[in-house]
C-alpha cells in the first residue's frame, strides 16, 4: 500500500504531481500529520459502524483516514480543482463519496438519507476552512441534522468562544448559539506545523455533542438568538443600556426595567455575567409582552 497521504513527503508529491496552487480565499491550509488526525479521529467516537460526513477534504488527508476507520464518508469539497485529485489518492478505498458543492448550499438531509442507513449514527468531521467557519458550523447545527456529534478544527479564539463559560472574556452570543444546540468542549490545540501551508492563526479542535433537547425553553428561537446577541452589542455596558437601545422603538426604560423586575434580573449586570437559562427567561418575557 502506499504511504499516507497526511505527511509532508507525500502532500509534496501529490501538490507537485498536478501543479496545484493553494487558494488562499476558500482557506486551504493541508494536514500532514497522520498522527494528529488518529487521534482526532478517537476522540470523536467513530468506529466501523459510524457514518461521517467531511466538509472539505481538500487532497484527502482526513477523508483517507475516515476511510480507514469509519463505515462510509461522504465529503463535500467546492473547488473543483480537488476532484481529480481525489479520485486518483482515494482510488483504494471503496467506501468513499465525494460531492461537488459548497456546503452552505447543500441539502445535508437529502444527502444523508440517499447514502446512510436510517438507524447508523453518523459524525460530521472537518478542517474547516478559516475564513467560514462560523457559518458552515451555524448552517450545520440550525439544519438540526440528525447527527451525533461535530468535531472540528477550527482557529483557537473561535473554539474557545463557542466551549466558554459565563464571566469569561470569550463568552458571548456565538457561545449562545453553540451550546444551545450542543454541548461543547475544546479538545485540543493544534500547531501551525502540521498544516502545509502554515496558517497565521493557532488551531484547536472543537468537540461538539448533539443535544436531543434544548438546554432551555425558549418561545422563538429567532427571537431569543436575536436579544442575546443584543444583550452583548456593547460588552461593557449594563443589559439596561443594551436593552433600552435594542428596543428603542418598542419599549421605554420603565417597561424594561418592570420586566427585568419580573423576572428577578438586575439590568446593572451585564451580558457576560448571564447564563443561558437566565437569556431564555428574559427573551421569553419580552417575547410574550411583544404578542
Ligand atoms: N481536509 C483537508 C485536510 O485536512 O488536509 C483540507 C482542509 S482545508 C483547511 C479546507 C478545505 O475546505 C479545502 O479543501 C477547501 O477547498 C474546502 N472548502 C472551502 N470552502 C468550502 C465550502 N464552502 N464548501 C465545501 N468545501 C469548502
Amino acid at each position: 500500500p502506499k504511504k499516507h497521504i497526511a505527511t509532508p513527503i507525500r502532500t509534496k508529491e501529490i501538490l507537485n504531481k498536478y501543479v496545484f496552487s493553494f487558494k488562499k480565499s476558500l482557506g486551504q491550509n493541508f494536514l500532514v500529520d497522520v498522527n494528529i488526525l488518529k487521534n482526532i479521529i478517537k476522540h470523536a467516537g467513530i468506529d466501523r459502524k459510524s457514518g461521517v460526513i467531511e466538509v472539505g477534504p481538500g487532497i484527502g488527508a482526513l477523508t483517507e483516514q475516515l476511510a480507514i476507520h469509519a463505515d462510509k464518508v461522504v465529503a463535500f469539497e467546492i473547488d473543483q480543482r480537488l476532484l481529480p485529485i481525489l479520485q486518483d489518492t482515494l482510488e483504494d478505498y471503496n467506501n468513499i463519496q465525494i460531492i461537488h458543492e459548497d456546503i452552505l448550499e447543500a441539502n445535508v438531509h437529502e444527502v444523508m438519507e440517499a447514502h446512510f442507513e436510517t438507524e447508523q449514527p453518523v459524525h460530521i468531521i472537518a478542517n474547516l476552512p478559516y475564513y467560514i467557519t462560523t457559518p458552515i458550523l451555524m448552517k450545520l447545527l440550525k439544519d438540526k441534522l440528525p447527527v451525533s456529534s461535530l468535531t472540528v478544527m477550527i482557529q483557537k479564539e473561535v473554539a474557545e468562544r463557542m466551549a466558554a463559560k459565563p464571566n469569561t472574556k470569550s463568552y458571548g452570543s456565538l457561545t449562545i448559539a453553540v451550546q444551545y444546540y450542543t454541548q461543547a468542549e475544546v479538545m485540543m490545540s493544534v500547531p501551525r506545523s502540521v498544516f502545509m501551508p502554515q496558517p497565521n492563526v493557532d488551531s484547536s479542535v472543537l468537540h461538539l455533542v448533539k443535544r436531543d433537547v434544548p438546554p432551555v425553553h425558549v418561545e422563538d428561537e429567532a427571537y431569543f438568538f436575536a436579544l442575546v446577541q443584543a444583550c452583548f452589542g456593547q460588552r461593557r455596558k449594563t443589559l439596561r443600556n443594551n436593552l433600552t437601545r435594542y428596543f428603542e422603538e418598542t419599549y421605554d426604560k420603565e417597561s424594561i426595567n418592570q420586566k427585568l423586575e419580573r423576572i428577578d434580573i438586575d439590568g446593572t449586570r451585564r451580558a457576560e455575567s448571564l447564563n443561558m437559562q437566565e437569556f431564555a427567561t428574559m427573551a421569553n418575557e419580552f417575547y410574550n409582552a411583544d404578542k
